[in-house]
């Protein structure tokens, strides 16, 4: 069973999500800390959960959803996974970052690529990895049949949907994976 903890990040108010499981092992999504206070409380929420971070999953690479990925993987010495189809858009990032005078240094380890139908298990629990893209070329989303919840990026906000003006977006392609992945007429 998973539980969900998330956390408003820097000052686009990006969401990062953590998932755990009862044998405290956790995953961490789109860690979008900015500032060092930003990484303390990630940290001090794993280290007082006393949570074992197994894996660094980002559902797509704008700049916000990456400025904590350096700090998470070297922390816990944790390979980024991501659609390929985002790789551009994280190695634009820290350009991004300058334009929206945000500057950070980018995670340069290896990576693990996703694609649409894998299987991502914590312990006895699975994820599936939805690609959405339209938002960004690559966007996955990660979905928990079992306990029929998913995290699902910049697809679907609250009464809205993610903006399509960033580079790589497509307003047509969203609204067709909106349509056919969640359901939505
Ligand atoms: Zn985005």
């Amino acid at each position: 069973m998973l539980k969900v903890k998330s956390f408003v990040f820097s000052p686009i108010q990006e969401n990062t999500y953590l998932l755990y499981n009862e044998f405290n092992e956790c995953l961490i999504i789109d860690p979008g800390c900015y500032f060092p206070e930003e990484n303390d409380e990630l940290k001090a929420f794993i280290t007082q959960s006393s949570l074992k971070p197994r894996m660094l999953l980002n559902t797509h690479c704008h700049l916000d959803h990456v400025f904590g990925n350096k700090f998470v993987a070297e922390t816990w010495e944790l390979t980024l996974q991501l659609h390929e189809k985002e790789k551009p858009l994280l190695d634009y990032a820290p350009t991004s970052g300058l334009m929206y005078n945000m500057p950070f240094v980018n995670y340069a380890g290896k990576y693990i690529y996703l694609k649409a139908g894998d299987i991502i298990m914590l312990g006895e629990d699975e994820l599936t990895v939805i690609e959405a893209p339209g938002h960004s070329p690559g966007h996955i989303c990660f979905y928990c049949e079992k306990q029929h919840f998913i995290i699902s990026g910049d697809v679907l906000f609250n009464r809205s949907i993610g903006r399509t003006d960033l580079p790589g977006g497509d307003h047509e392609t969203l609204l067709k994976n909106i349509r056919e992945t969640f359901c939505i007429a």
